[in-house]
């Protein structure tokens, strides 16, 4: 085989066989192919995407580029990801919920490039919090506690990391049978034996819009379900933040608190219960919807999912006694409105930048993040305000802000006189 045949081949949109894969991962691996003939190829594949075979053998090929995670001891197993968006803090409360609920949660996560920080540096707000974890460790604390989140190791998928990096720098990150090999490779390779991913689709979400967001869903299910792994998809809305805080510290608290309570913004509320409910319904723990409805209601009257979320913190090294003085900024501003009307916008994308520019998320890969910064945003699209309520608050440590960060943040939120439709979180599942 010729890497300059195949790059041809995907030129004039032909299909590439599994060997033709294997061969183009492991050369590439072994520095045989170089960076711009892989690049030529990631671009030919944007152009003409790979068929359905292609993706899922794609898929087995960056597992097999590195170490795969058996746990085959475990029953109910789960791993559950989401493609990522603002004031996303979902694992936080679904892992100790499903583990309260008898499931196995065993998920790689990654630390953020982007606007706000990955569920690591979410749990890493927490002091002495522990997301380094060898693969015996790893499996040592599923089965100590039923739930274990590591940062996503670099012997895993090592395929998946080198290429990744090449399209992040080529401009080929946005093919989606790319995107679906890339996530589901490592899905895969940590071992979960059922999948439940959360696509987002909106102005701070990966995928712009919804009808983008199902056919990624829909290659991912068919990479998983191809591969003997139960695997669901909801479709989900980041046109506006999920819950009320983007950032680090602030996040884990707004987690906390619902996870004691069962209660917090309703858009998180209902994203939370719609997963386990999907969960319990994939894994036959329950019949239908009410009945998944009632064991969730009972994680929160018996303080179950909380006292689970305490046991998982331990585990993995962290001081609970520290979660409520996590957030402690030098100064807290609150934000007021100055107008009556009702939310017309939330824009994620705008806040998360501001997040950002606090020190909440970083810029190159090298960066270090400030967990103690962020936003909270108290009103959703549809809300009606009066003048002089608390509509926002920002959390500033290191970095000062001037005049013009809270003329962005009140630009984020925009107020109209007419009445707002409120917006939908949950859209549809693909299963
Ligand atoms: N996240 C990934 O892990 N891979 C992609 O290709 C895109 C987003």
């Amino acid at each position: 085989m010729n890497i300059i045949e195949l790059i041809n081949k995907k030129k004039n949109n032909d299909s590439f066989t599994k060997e033709e894969i294997d061969y183009i991962i492991t050369s590439f691996l072994k520095g045989e192919i170089k960076d711009y003939q892989m690049s030529s190829l990631l671009m030919a594949i944007c152009f003409n995407p790979l068929d359905d075979e292609e993706i899922v053998n794609l898929t087995m090929s960056y597992v097999n580029s590195g170490k795969v995670i058996n746990l085959d001891q475990f029953k109910y197993t789960i791993d559950k990801h989401s493609t990522g968006g603002v004031g996303d803090k979902t694992s936080l409360i679904i892992g100790p919920m499903l583990a309260a609920l008898g499931f196995c949660v065993a998920k790689f996560s990654g630390r953020g490039l982007g606007h706000t920080g990955g569920t690591v540096d979410k749990l890493e707000a927490i002091s002495g919090f522990n997301c380094e974890l060898n693969s015996d460790q790893f499996v040592d604390i599923l089965k100590l506690n039923n739930m274990v989140i590591a940062s996503q190791s670099d012997d895993l998928v090592i395929a998946d990391k080198k290429i990744y990096a090449l399209r992040d720098v080529t401009a080929t990150v946005d093919s989606i049978g790319l995107i679906a090999a890339s996530i589901m490779s490592k899905k895969i390779a940590g071992g979960s034996k059922n999948i439940i991913l959360d696509v987002k689709y909106g102005s701070g979400a990966f995928m712009n819009t919804i009808d983008e967001a199902e056919v990624l869903a829909q290659k991912m299910v068919l990479i998983g379900k191809s591969l003997n792994r139960n695997t669901i998809a909801l479709i989900s809305s980041m046109e506006q933040p999920l819950g009320f805080s983007i950032g680090n510290a602030n996040e884990v608290l707004e987690a906390v608190e619902f996870l004691k309570t069962g209660e917090g913004s309703l858009d998180l509320k209902e994203l939370c219960y719609k997963i386990c409910i999907e969960v319990l319904l994939l894994e036959k723990k329950c019949t239908n919807e009410k009945e998944a409805i009632d064991l969730i209601d009972d994680l929160f009257k018996n303080k179950l999912a909380y006292n689970k979320f305490i046991d998982f913190v331990n585990a993995q090294g962290g001081d609970i006694n520290s979660v409520e003085d996590i957030l402690s900024p030098s100064e807290i501003i609150d934000i007021f409105s100055e107008e009556e009307g009702y939310i017309e916008e939330v824009n994620a994308i705008k806040l998360a930048n501001l997040a950002k520019n606090l020190g909440a998320g970083r810029i190159t890969k090298e960066d270090s993040v400030d967990h103690s910064c962020g936003i909270d945003v108290y009103v959703k699209v549809g809300d009606k305000v009066n003048i002089g309520d608390l509509i926002s608050k920002v959390y500033v440590n290191k970095k000062p802000i001037d005049d013009n960060f809270i003329k962005e943040l009140g630009d984020s939120i925009k107020i109209t006189s007419m009445k707002v439709e409120k917006l939908n979180v949950y859209e549809k599942i693909i299963r």
